[in-house]
């Protein structure tokens, strides 16, 4: 997974990649393994689903992806792995419920992860990504998404500030 040259922290961690036929509107997800054996166990294992429905909602098909798409949705992904492996298991549940209930919260995490995907250098490749998807979706769907995730004209000032920093 080329992602993961971006976050040398998760090298040795255990990450599961799996297809995922009743996935309904998001293309990637990332999770800790649902399982209490998982939460007791001594490393946790992670897993992240990839969308292989895309008769349902138009989803995009990420095999048919540009390489460079694919590698800034994992990079996404593996943003989110990064702050879960900073939290304990309890402040992970809470997370968990969190995100299902409350839209800020999960507009927070979703921006957090695309903010750590800049931090470590994968910038463009994920703004490849936003735009694809605003391109794809409908308006209605537009609205939706980006509801939740940061456009891709939002995303460009991080990217450029995180550019001109390294190249002072
Ligand atoms: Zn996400």
């Amino acid at each position: 997974m080329a992602a993961l040259a971006y976050y040398p922290e998760l090298h040795d961690q255990i990450i599961l990649i799996e297809e995922d036929p009743n996935m309904t509107g998001l293309t990637m997800m990332a999770q800790p393994e649902k399982s209490t054996k998982n939460f007791l166990a001594e490393k946790r294992t992670y897993k992240i689903y990839v969308n292989s429905n895309t008769e349902k909602e138009r989803a995009l098909d990420f095999h048919k992806m540009p390489e460079d798409v694919k590698i800034g949705w994992f990079a996404h992904e593996l943003g989110h792995l990064s702050e879960y492996t900073q939290r304990g298991n309890t402040s992970l549940v809470f997370m968990g419920l969190n995100y299902l209930i409350s839209k800020s919260f999960k507009r927070s995490v979703e921006h957090y992860a695309d903010e750590i995907t800049i931090a470590r250098g994968a910038g463009r490749l994920l703004l490849s990504g936003s735009q694809m998807s605003f391109d794809h979706a409908s308006e209605k769907a537009r609205k939706r998404i980006f509801n939740i995730y940061y456009l891709p004209e939002e995303l460009e000032p991080f990217i450029l500030e995180y550019e001109k920093a390294c190249s002072k």
